[in-house]
């Protein structure tokens, strides 16, 4: 379900990975605006599945990002309709 297995190594340097154009492969859809439109997308690693330093990750457009920042819990996110 578009998902993509992302490594992360100890030594390289963290940093949003931008991709030019999604992966459409699967079947990709944006989980924000729900369109597999070919703009700009980076990777978010998905809560609950790190294993070492791997995590699955999902692609979303850099356009429809609007973050949050939330000091008190020190998380940054954005409320997206699921299942809408
Ligand atoms: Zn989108």
């Amino acid at each position: 379900m578009g998902k993509t297995k992302v490594t992360k190594k100890r030594s390289v340097k963290r940093k949003m990975r931008v991709f030019k154009k999604p992966n459409l492969s699967s079947g990709w859809k944006c989980p924000i605006c729900k369109t597999d439109e070919e703009k700009e997308v980076v990777l978010i690693g998905i809560t609950g599945t790190r294993m070492g330093y791997n995590i699955e990750a999902e692609q979303v457009h850099l356009g429809c990002l609007d973050l949050l920042f939330d000091k008190q819990r020190g998380l940054i996110y954005q409320k997206i309709g699921w299942g809408e």
